[in-house]
């Protein structure tokens, strides 16, 4: 049986885990400096742990940690690709942005993604698997040790969908936000979804100021159905009702992501239609031309139609700006880099988007 992963654990099980082995209270804290601020992956860099208590927890658990199998860095505005590889061989993307503000990290909740929305390819080779806590907290600590700098803000945007994982990626949350752990603001944490309704109505009710994005897309449900099989589950008469009833709950913002498909989504009809979807709701429309997946015919909408789409939502009073591209240089959509990597070290048909960790 694999060792336990204290970085899996919160500061609470941390207690009970070193009660068990009948180690001091005030131990746990130290510890969770070490796990979760530090990050050290090694027991022995534990230099306020007396060596044989370093040596029993090495014995019966473990530390996790991420490797960078690969990163690309975009020379115009210094926004890093990653690669992590996880102990079994699988791989996940994370991204840093660097923003006038300070630091953005995207994080990966799984591993793959088993939602099959048409443009993304992060769904193209199905589910691998959830992502724990423990994984998601390592991709941030491994970006902040690659780039000697502090993350102050995250997007659950990387592969996967945060509401199929919902239990890790709440734990996630917690820990990512909590004092001993990297004390990040909730306030600065985004989590998107392609619209899970029952996952929106329970965040909704966990009172947490974190922002909601709902990855939408469409104005109506032919467009949504044939975009993103979600929409045959939980349609817009239930996604827009559970956007309201997270509004009203938690009083904050909702951000509506649009990726501009040409042909598909961007008329100016589809502009009004989205428009009078979202008409009366506390919400802001994020504008993003879709990002080519080379498996899937979608092509990006042109510069003077997207300003044009935008143009018309704001002429009906909803709130939109077009997203900044970051690492447009560098650019690979959702779950690109990964799939790319797996083109070159594809290892068995059965799992083929598996990488084969190097050591
Ligand atoms: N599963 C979640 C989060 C992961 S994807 C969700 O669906 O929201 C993060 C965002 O990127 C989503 O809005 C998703 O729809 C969008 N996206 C995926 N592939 C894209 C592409 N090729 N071009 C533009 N946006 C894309």
């Amino acid at each position: 049986m694999s060792k336990a992963n204290l970085k899996d654990l919160d500061l609470n099980e941390i207690m009970d885990f070193l009660a068990g082995l009948g180690v001091e209270g005030y131990r746990a804290s130290q510890l969770c400096q070490w796990v979760f601020q530090k990050g050290v992956t090694n027991f022995n860099d534990m230099t306020n742990i007396p060596m044989e208590l370093r040596q029993k927890l090495d014995a019966v658990c473990s530390l996790g940690g991420m490797d960078i199998l690969s990163k690309q860095v975009s020379r115009r505005d210094g926004t890093i690709k990653y690669l992590f590889g996880l102990p079994d061989g699988v791989a996940v993307e994370g991204v840093l942005m660097r923003h006038s503000y300070g630091n953005s990290a995207c994080v990966s909740t799984q591993a793959g993604c088993r939602m099959g929305c048409r443009f993304c390819a992060s769904t193209i080779d199905g589910m691998v698997r959830n992502l724990t806590s423990g994984e998601m907290y390592d991709q941030v600590l491994a970006i902040q040790r690659d780039v000697g700098d502090r993350v102050s803000h995250l997007v659950l945007m990387g592969s996967g969908e945060p509401l199929d994982n919902y239990h890790q990626t709440l734990r996630f949350i917690a820990k990512v936000s909590a004092p001993y752990g990297l004390n990040i603001s909730l306030r600065h944490i985004t989590l998107s979804t392609c619209g899970i309704v029952p996952g929106i109505k329970r965040l909704a009710n966990e009172g947490l100021p974190i922002t909601l994005a709902v990855s939408l897309h469409a104005p109506n449900d032919a467009i949504r159905n044939s975009l993103m099989p979600i929409n045959r589950k939980y349609p817009l008469s239930e996604l827009i009702p559970a956007c309201r009833e997270y509004i009203n709950l938690t009083g904050r913002r909702v951000t509506f992501e649009y990726s501009l498909i040409k042909g598909i989504n961007d008329g100016i009809e589809q502009a009004w239609e989205l428009a009078a979807l979202l008409k009366n709701i506390l919400c802001h429309v994020n504008l993003i031309p879709v990002n080519p997946v080379k498996e899937r015919e979608y092509q990006k909408t042109d510069r003077d139609r997207v300003i044009a789409f935008q143009k018309e939502l704001e002429r009906h009073g909803i709130n939109a700006t077009v997203r900044k591209e970051m690492g447009s240089d560098i650019d690979a959509a959702c779950g690109q880099l990964r799939r790319r990597k797996s083109d070159s070290c594809r290892s068995s048909p059965a799992m083929p988007s598996k990488v084969q960790l190097k050591r």
